[in-house]
């Protein structure tokens, strides 16, 4: 088990005491008096899991937000915590008082960024990642060398040999986190329904999304074509900001998110489908993250309640297209972004079963989440591989041979422990399953590890 990371202690004495958070957006008084204390959510938060820490739980660290809120300074120990919630919202769905921990600790990381100076090898790393990841053509840059990494057989060797994560174990984690790099697949700007067009849908195609895993955009504009959707992919789309807002980046995510909503809102359509859960869950709160925003409040709330995420989007809708059987038994992993977040569980389960010959298993400790929390595997990368592999473990107990889920970042993380496990266990993204039984193809064509 990994030990909680360590602590420093408080301000030193004779130093000027400042309250932990200012008057710009601070945790609401309010939601934080909403916590009874009962406790009902610790055994869902992964890092009162691991560590069994009070602090490291939501009630912990909804503690600590009062005590800020009450002028108690913002300490290295208090952002320790902070930083140590993967934002999984494990807490939201397990808490029957209705605390909204997801609006508490967002309001919280972005005191905590303005306000707080980090060591510098942390700003480092921040940095490096937030000018790579949001980016799409930096990422594309990066396709050449991390194929060579993989085609030459280092990516291997340096796994097997664990020689990086010993000298620098967070490179060592995005290094192993890559997934297998297949041809990109540009899609056009529009493609058009087959049959009765029943509505016009814009397409969200991601960065990393995007970058590695082109097959799940392709095959979400299938689908959606093939269910009667007039499918435009803007092309001038961009980041939608959700690494950014979830880390407390708030005029980052703004920048974001208003360029987003202008984008979409130009193509005209009738909603905004999304199929990675991370980007999903952010859109749909552009309302909260523009709210001061003259310019776009009123533009964000209309465009929030236009974002669905693709098997929400295609349950409303209804099927017309074929399905065509595919016998696979298969676990489905809730992604925290969806399922927590959004409350999305039971549409890409229908959609699944929908499927003749699939037969859907579930997954132990479901609610539990994989450690890949957008870039947390990164900047906790010991516990986020103790957490991947108890959730390997489980996916293993269930004995299906394709594992299914929706959001890029648990594929990369889920795929890289059962590696270590030497689990042979397939992985595809829900849309990439149903676009398979609707042209009719194998098992064999999705994808293998
Ligand atoms: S969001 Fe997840 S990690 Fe953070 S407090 Fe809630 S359950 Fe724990
Ligand atoms: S967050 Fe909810 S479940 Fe957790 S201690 Fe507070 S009231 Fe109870």
């Amino acid at each position: 088990m990994t030990t909680t990371p360590e602590r420093t202690g408080p301000v030193p004495l004779g130093m000027p005491v400042q309250a932990a958070f200012d008057d710009h957006r601070p945790p609401s008084a309010e939601l934080v008096g909403d916590c009874v204390h009962c406790g009902f959510c610790l055994p869902t938060c992964p890092t009162y899991t691991l560590w069994g820490e009070e602090m490291d739980s939501p009630r912990g660290r909804v503690y600590l937000m009062k005590s800020g809120l009450e002028g108690e300074p913002m300490t290295d120990a208090m952002v320790q915590h902070f930083d140590a919630c993967l934002g999984c919202m494990a807490c939201v769905t397990a808490c029957p008082s209705g605390v909204q921990y997801d609006r508490l600790i967002e309001a919280t990381r972005a005191q905590v960024e303005r306000r707080h100076d980090r060591p510098r090898s942390d700003r480092a790393l921040r940095a490096t990642i937030f000018a790579l990841f949001p980016h799409k053509r930096r990422l594309r840059l990066m396709r050449g060398p991390l194929r060579a990494y993989q085609a030459t057989g280092l990516q291997r060797l340096v796994r097997r040999s664990r020689a990086l994560e010993r000298i620098a174990p967070r490179l060592a984690a995005m290094a192993d986190l890559a997934p297998p790099l297949t041809r990109p697949e540009r899609l056009p700007g529009r493609i058009p329904a087959l049959g009765r067009r029943r509505a016009v849908v814009g397409l969200l195609t991601g960065c990393v999304q995007g970058e590695f895993f082109p097959g799940v955009n392709a095959a979400t504009a299938r689908v959606l074509a093939a269910e009667g959707c007039d499918v435009i992919v803007p092309p001038r789309q961009g980041c939608c900001g959700a690494l950014s807002v979830h880390n407390g980046r708030e005029e980052e995510a703004k920048r974001y998110a208003r360029r987003t909503i202008d984008v979409f809102e130009a193509a005209g359509v009738d909603a905004v489908v999304v199929n990675a859960a991370g980007c999903g869950s952010s859109m749909k709160e552009y309302a909260d993250l523009l709210a001061d925003d003259p310019g776009y409040a009123e533009r964000a709330r209309a465009f929030a309640g236009r974002v669905r995420d693709v098997s929400e989007f295609l349950a409303e809708l209804g099927p017309v297209a074929e399905r065509h059987p595919l016998e696979v038994s298969v676990a489905y992993h809730d992604a925290c972004h969806l399922g927590h977040a959004q409350g999305v569980r039971a549409q890409p389960r229908a959609l699944l079963r929908d499927i003749p010959g699939l037969q859907l298993r579930e997954i132990p400790e479901a609610e539990l989440c994989c450690g890949s929390a957008g870039i947390w595997n990164v900047l906790f990368p010991e516990p986020a591989r103790e957490l991947g592999d108890r959730k390997a473990r489980n996916i293993a107990s269930t004995g299906a041979s394709l594992l299914v889920t929706a959001n890029p970042g648990c594929l990369m993380q889920v795929a890289s422990a059962l590696q270590r496990q030497g689990a042979r266990i397939a992985m595809a993204h829900t849309i990439e399953v149903l676009d398979a039984s609707i042209r009719g193809l194998p098992v064999s064509a999705l994808a293998v590890p």
